[in-house]
């Protein structure tokens, strides 16, 4: 059999720096790093958004997150897709997403999949329930009043925080496995539902999509993924500990600061499972005599933030390196290819791309373009990169959070502009002198570069608006509308 077969990797919160590959100091991607060897390795991959709800349709569908409309969120009904695009073509396509709510069926991500298993979908329900129905006992009407009352003085309100942290972390009841802290299933459970479908479709060509969350807070490693770091086992109370801890809204960066080094050693024993998972599925390929005419990508849907910009997580109103540069690899079996590429390479560009190298046609709604033939030929390039999210919409569920203003990144090579349309606020970077963006440049110094990337930014709009899909984009207002109508009504019915 000529044609090949894709498996596209996605890994929920990877930073570009925590990849051996990248230069990383830590073990966490041995597997990846001797892959990476024989790959392509893009060193400035770029999200077309940030957090996975405005990341995900250009990986997917090659389109920008906010291309129909601010308040169409993941897919529009029917939209074309990376899996569509091969399933037209004869492919079996099976994909396991570990349980992130906005990549599941309701956002349009099953689109084009024979088998979509979306695990932890109906778990993630059933603990927001749980959840719903358990705050009232924690945190009952009269702790409720004392809070309130103790928050009209500062000191008050700082002691009474402190007491009520540590009242949780006395009563939080004791778990002896960190497996049941999680909710989302880890990088094995993924891997082995993928090798028993392996197992009955890789004599065709086939798409695989894996979507991990071992890296997601909460931070819950394996404990073989934590020894396998170099470190001794521990307590999982330390772990809930840690996580309860950087989770609090009520101290400041510099008491958080106190455990951002144990949260960071648990968020990477994460990405090292799912490294030592992704192993045993290239030694299961190989054993399936497939891996020779597969094409492996990894990427991530954005990064994560441990107070680089002194926030935590993945904010979409964050706009730093951590969270918008991800790491990429692309092999492809018996091509002779350059190691590496240094351009800032756009997510968009990821699904023609890799529909070229399997020599597929990429759907005309796709707005990114191919760079197999530069790959191929050994051509470097240099291109601009553009991230757009919506400053401050944590939750997508609730339309009035997706018609906040946009936030635009324009990243070139060396400098790199944020536009954040809610302050309204324009930073120019200079990533060669300032690689951590420290501080933006002063608004009287580079002229030049200042204009050239605005006139790209006004571009990227105006041609946003110009190429407006504004069928498919009724349709996906439809679909939404209609989503809400039956949330809505399904919550009178329970109240
Ligand atoms: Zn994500």
């Amino acid at each position: 059999m000529s044609q090949r077969s894709l498996i596209l990797v996605t890994v929920d919160c990877l930073r570009a720096d925590h990849a051996g590959w990248l230069g990383y100091d830590k073990p966490t991607t041995p597997f990846l790093d001797s892959l990476a060897a024989e790959s392509v390795a893009f060193s400035n991959a770029i999200v077309a958004g940030s957090p996975t709800y405005y990341s995900f349709p250009a990986i997917m569908a090659s389109r920008y997150p906010l291309a129909l409309g601010r308040d169409v969120a993941g897919l529009a009904p029917g939209e074309h897709t990376i899996a569509s695009a091969l399933k037209e073509y004869g492919y079996a396509t099976a994909a396991f997403a570990a349980a992130n709510p906005y990549l599941s069926a309701r956002f349009g991500y099953n689109n084009g999949f024979d088998i979509f298993d979306d695990f932890g979908q109906k778990k993630s329900r059933e603990t927001a329930q749980k959840n719903e129905i358990d705050s009232p006992d924690l945190l009952g009407a009269f702790n409720q009043l004392i809070n309130k009352l103790s928050h009209k003085s500062k000191w008050m309100g700082t002691f009474y925080d402190e007491l009520y942290f540590r009242y949780c972390q006395n009563t939080a009841s004791r778990q002896d496995s960190l497996d049941e802290a999680r909710p989302y299933p880890t990088a094995d459970i993924v891997a082995q539902k993928a090798i028993a479908w392996l197992m009955a479709n890789a004599h065709r060509p086939f798409f695989l999509w894996l979507h991990f969350m071992d890296a997601h807070s909460p931070y819950y490693p394996s404990m073989a993924a934590w020894e396998a770091m170099g470190h001794q086992s521990f307590d999982t109370e330390y772990a809930r500990y840690w996580n309860a801890y950087w989770n609090r809204s009520d101290v400041g960066k510099r008491r958080l600061a106190r455990h951002q080094d144990n949260v960071i050693s648990l968020y990477d024993a994460g990405i090292r499972w799912v490294d030592m998972q992704l192993g045993k599925l290239v030694s299961q390929l190989h054993e399936l005599q497939v891996w020779n005419r597969c094409i492996f990508a990894i990427t991530a849907d954005h990064g994560e933030e441990f107070l680089d910009h002194g926030q935590r997580y993945h904010s979409p109103s964050q706009t730093g390196e951590e969270l918008t540069r991800v790491p990429l690899l692309i092999h492809v079996p018996g091509e002779s290819l350059p190691k590496s590429v240094h351009s800032p390479y756009s997510l968009m560009h990821l699904g023609p791309t890799l529909l070229d190298a399997l020599d597929v046609p990429a759907p005309a709604t796709f707005r990114g373009r191919s760079v197999w033939s530069h790959i191929k030929n050994n051509q470097a390039w240099e291109d601009v990169a553009i991230v757009e999210n919506v400053a401050g919409c944590t939750n997508p569920f609730y339309r009035k959070n997706r018609l906040h203003p946009r936030i635009l990144i324009v990243r070139e090579s060396r400098y790199k502009m944020v536009i954040d349309f809610s302050v309204p606020k324009i930073q120019l970077f200079d990533l060669a002198l300032d690689p951590h963006e420290a501080s933006p440049l002063p608004e009287e110094s580079e002229k030049s570069v200042h204009k050239r990337l605005l006139e790209r930014a006004s571009e990227h709009i105006a041609s946003s608006m110009k190429s407006r899909d504004t069928e498919t984009s009724f349709m996906a207002r439809l679909s939404e509308l209609r989503l809400e109508c039956s949330q809505s009504s399904e919550q009178q019915q329970s109240a």
